[in-house]
């Protein structure tokens, strides 16, 4: 389809669900019920798995195709700091929300100790969640977008502080982040010097009637389109016909039940 980058998730042998996984070759939506369903989680086999993986996709696509990874926040800086080390061979282009990054200093045990770059800043609101990360320049790519982060705006605030420091833009693109902010945040990238990557997961065909919009998607890149404003609208008319049904993401817990991470 022409993506040139991509992110690769999967399942992990002894393991009956991980996130990441979709059952369908277009859509991915982790909220899958309106209780929450169950993941398990061994940060051991997926330590031991992941760097397989990517060696035999590297093997695969050669070393043109950009890969990213993303470990959902499940690793301790030293776990983390391991699969980074172990991932090295295979150039990614970024790990992803290593460990939970509340605790902003850990992450330079992560620095530490691998080459491979770190993105992380998808549940971040603002400018202060990722100060101590960006000007210690312990991160290569923050993740906030328009929504989550104060508007245009403010998210305009922290990609200027990160060009300082040499950290670039990867907004969040999540299918729960509506084609509103998906427009909203392709007008930010094209105006910062700074653009890193734009994460893009597909709408649904449903969803794209409801917010019609301008921007697309074509050999590899996202265009914004040529209509004015962010060039996306509401069908409310049409929105109306599909009633609020309750979603949750899953729990994890770890084989032996303990919640971990989500
Ligand atoms: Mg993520």
């Amino acid at each position: 389809m022409g993506y040139r980058a991509v992110r690769v998730q999967t399942g992990i042998p002894g393991l009956a669900s991980t996130y990441g996984v979709s059952g369908d070759k277009m859509f991915y939506e982790p909220a899958d019920a309106a209780l929450p369903s169950e993941n398990v989680w061994s940060t051991p086999a997926y330590l031991n798995h992941v760097p397989t993986v990517f060696e035999r996709v590297r093997a695969e696509f050669g070393p043109g195709l950009a890969l990213l990874h993303d470990v959902h926040h499940r690793l301790t800086p030293i776990e983390a700091a391991r699969l980074g080390r172990s991932l090295e061979p295979y150039a990614l282009t970024w790990m992803e929300d290593p460990v939970p990054a509340e605790l902003q200093e850990g992450f330079r045990l992560i620095r530490q100790h691998t080459t491979t770059p770190i993105a992380v800043g998808e549940v971040f609101n603002s400018i202060w969640d990722c100060q101590q990360l960006i000007t210690e320049q312990l991160i290569d790519y923050v993740r906030t977008t328009v929504v989550h982060a104060g508007g245009i705006s403010h998210l305009r605030r922290i990609f200027d502080l990160a060009a300082l420091y040499h950290v670039r833009s990867g907004s969040h693109g999540a299918t729960d982040l509506s084609p509103v902010c998906m427009a909203a945040a392709l007008h930010v990238d094209l105006s910062i010097p700074n653009f890193g990557l734009q994460e893009y997961m597909r709408h649904t065909p449903a969803t794209d009637a409801v917010f019609p919009h301008s921007y697309r998607f074509a050999d590899g890149y996202l265009h914004p389109g040529e209509e004015p404003g962010l060039g996306v609208d509401i069908d409310e008319d049409l929105a109306a016909q599909y009633p609020y049904r309750p979603a949750q993401l899953p729990v994890n817990r770890l084989v032996d039940g303990t919640v971990h991470n989500w």
